[in-house]
């Protein structure tokens, strides 16, 4: 069994497995885990309105402490293949860097914690003095309604506890080293819709323009910040994404006028208290006037891991191997860390994030060996 992390990143990288196709990129690992003596599962998830998903659940060892890599095998499609160096799912190498869609986001470092954990077993007699699990879904970059919520959800009903885990999203701006994720901002989506009276626009006291209270409301929710941040979190911003109103002639005041915005959060507010607040400065800003905010439905909330031991000896591990001190972020977009939460402590920590979703996404060969060492030295502590 190769425990080379290259030679396993090449080989995922040639499997298609653009979300919600599998690809053959779970039945690999599926493959090299039940080689390796792991118990293998592989569960497909189903929602009405979506495609089937494939995952993947594999649990070596019975006792605790119990360790899960969690990930994703999906990867998002690789627009114009003509305009990539080297084919997107070809796993080139050429000057050191291995090319592929998914060389960061994230095969690379399945490969990488695959091969930490071969290494890891091999050195310890292929038993574990503990648990270690392997989470991996093929629905992330999609809709994320058939994988890790629904994968986690499943291993906890079976009975699987969990005390930590390490998601191999690629945490790093520039350096393997530079970040690691302790938390991840909420996500909230909304439209305005503001109602007003139509009419001749040379008689506006005949109307109600929405256009003049949309743009009321839309300043006063703006006007203030949401919070002034807190220790480990940004202030949590709304941003305004379209204002639509859709009228076609200039002399007519329209019915109605829509606005969409978004609003990143974190761990000063829940959904709830900034419904109530956007709803509140609205309010004011409308001075009785007719305006509703239709809020959608969202699975993103805000989660924080407080440092602690476990974050320390994964800063620790990442420290020694790399000669330099991770930064403790929570920045950036939602991930799959958001449905851990509930289960265990979760951290986030991959390879260099640069050329994710891009064309060209590339991953340093030496990088791949250089996370390889993180996550066994991880091990190594974890199970000492
Ligand atoms: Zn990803």
């Amino acid at each position: 069994m190769s425990a080379d992390p290259i030679a396993l990143a090449r080989e995922l990288l040639r499997c298609p497995s653009v979300t919600p196709a599998e690809g053959g990129a779970l039945a690999l690992l599926g493959k090299v885990l039940a080689g390796a003596g792991f118990a293998v599962h592989r569960v497909t998830f189903s929602e009405p309105g979506a495609a089937d998903v494939d995952n993947l659940y594999a649990r070596i060892g019975g006792a605790g402490p119990h360790l899960a890599f969690a990930g994703h095998t999906d990867v998002v499609p690789p627009g114009d293949e003509a305009r990539w160096r080297h084919a997107p799912f070809a796993g080139e190498i050429a000057d050191g860097m291995l090319f592929g869609r998914g060389a960061v986001d994230m095969k690379g470092a399945i490969a990488c914690a695959l091969a930490a954990v071969l290494d890891h077993l091999a050195a310890n007699g292929g038993r574990p003095r503990g648990s270690i699990s392997f989470a991996i879904t093929g629905d992330e970059e999609g809709i994320a309604v058939n994988g890790t919520v629904k994968l986690m959800k499943w291993a906890a009903a079976r009975g699987e506890r969990f005390d930590h885990c390490i998601l191999g999203e690629p945490t790093n701006p520039k350096r393997l080293g530079d970040m690691v994720k302790i938390g991840r901002r909420g996500s909230l989506n909304a439209t305005l819709v503001v109602a007003g009276t139509e009419g001749h626009v040379a008689y506006p006291a005949l109307a109600d323009n929405p256009v003049r209270r949309i743009v009321a409301i839309m300043s006063a929710v703006m006007a203030e910040p949401l919070d002034n941040g807190s220790d480990h979190f940004d202030p949590s911003n709304l941003e305004f994404t379209s204002v639509d109103v859709g009228n076609p002639t200039i002399n007519v005041i329209p019915p109605e006028a829509r606005a969409r915005f978004n609003i990143r959060y974190n761990d000063r507010h829940t959904k709830a208290s900034l419904k109530a607040l956007v709803e509140a400065r609205a309010a004011t800003a409308a001075q009785g006037g007719r305006f509703r905010i239709d809020w959608e439905p969202s699975n993103a909330d805000v989660f924080l891991t407080l440092p602690g031991a476990f974050v320390d000896l994964v800063c620790g591990a990442i420290a020694e191997t790399t000669g330099r001190a991770p930064e403790l972020s929570t920045s950036g977009g939602t991930s799959d860390a958001r449905f851990i939460k509930d289960y265990c402590p979760v951290v986030e920590f991959g390879l260099v994030n640069a050329t994710m979703h891009k064309t060209d996404e590339q991953v340093a060969t030496a990088d791949l060996a250089l996370l390889t060492a993180i996550y066994r030295r991880i091990l190594d502590r974890y199970f000492a």
